[in-house]
């Protein structure tokens, strides 16, 4: 529907990827992988991306068994034996719909305690199949061509398990890849693009809007506000 009322207005949608931003004059130069744009003024809605883990085989086995959205793919791994690392909001959210839907879940942390209330706590391990791994962290991902397994180090006395898992979900956040708007708009320090209420940047012509901002809340009506 979105798409269908811009192309309505006279948008023009072009699928690529922005690899700068200039200004020359009075136009800023796009440029994307394959193509240069001119334009007087320039929206900035790129989003966040989740964090990678950035262990071998993590970028190999992408999408073949790791996923970075617990609430989007964990009906994928319905009866299977998976891992999830993180801790926060986010980890907690994903271990108690893997609780429903896989057979068994290792929630893996790097501290000593998960971060969650007592009662949640409750509620996660009330089926027996979810196994607290604690001051831990995936350190590879295992498989060929699908996830067969990680190999999980204890950073308390450094020793090392393999574990056969066939799913990895991987809920560390989410950063702001903004390190190509650089020098252009100002930044705050995790990245993100500092907007005033009118979705201003610090440089004139060039507007942010959505996570992608120092807005405090990612929610997608105030991105689409
Ligand atoms: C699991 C999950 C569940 C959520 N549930 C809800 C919910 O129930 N309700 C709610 O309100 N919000 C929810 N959110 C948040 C919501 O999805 C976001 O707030 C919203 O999508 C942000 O919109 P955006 O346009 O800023 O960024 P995005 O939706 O991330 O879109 C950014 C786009 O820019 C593209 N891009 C990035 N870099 C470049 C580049 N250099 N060049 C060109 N294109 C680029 C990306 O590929 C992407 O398509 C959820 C988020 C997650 C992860």
């Amino acid at each position: 529907k979105v798409e269908e009322q811009a192309r309505a207005f006279g948008a023009e949608i072009i699928y690529d990827e922005v690899t700068s931003i200039t200004r020359s004059g009075e136009v800023f130069v796009v440029k994307t992988s394959s193509n240069v744009f001119y334009a007087e003024a320039v929206i900035l809605a790129v989003g966040k991306k989740p964090r990678k883990m950035k262990v071998p085989g993590e970028e190999e086995l992408k999408s073949r068994g790791i996923s970075y959205c617990t609430i989007c793919d964990a009906p994928l791994f319905k009866n299977k034996v998976v891992a999830l690392t993180g801790i926060g909001p986010q980890a907690e959210e994903g271990v108690l719909i893997l609780k429903d839907v896989a057979k068994r879940v290792y929630w893996i942390y790097p501290s000593r305690n998960p971060g969650v209330k007592k009662e949640t706590l409750n509620l996660i391990l009330e089926k027996n199949n979810v196994i607290l791994k604690p001051n831990s962290k995936i350190v590879r991902v295992l498989g060929d061509g699908r996830v067969e397994g990680i190999i999980v180090r204890n950073l308390v006395d450094g020793s090392e398990e393999t574990l056969t898992v066939s799913g990895v979900f991987v809920e560390l956040g989410y950063i702001a890849d903004t390190g190509f708007l650089k020098g252009l708009v100002k930044l705050n320090r995790k990245g993100e693009i500092v907007v005033d209420k009118y979705g201003r940047t610090s440089h004139p012509g060039i507007f942010a809007a959505g996570d992608v901002t120092d807005i405090r809340f990612k929610q997608a009506v105030i991105s689409a506000g």
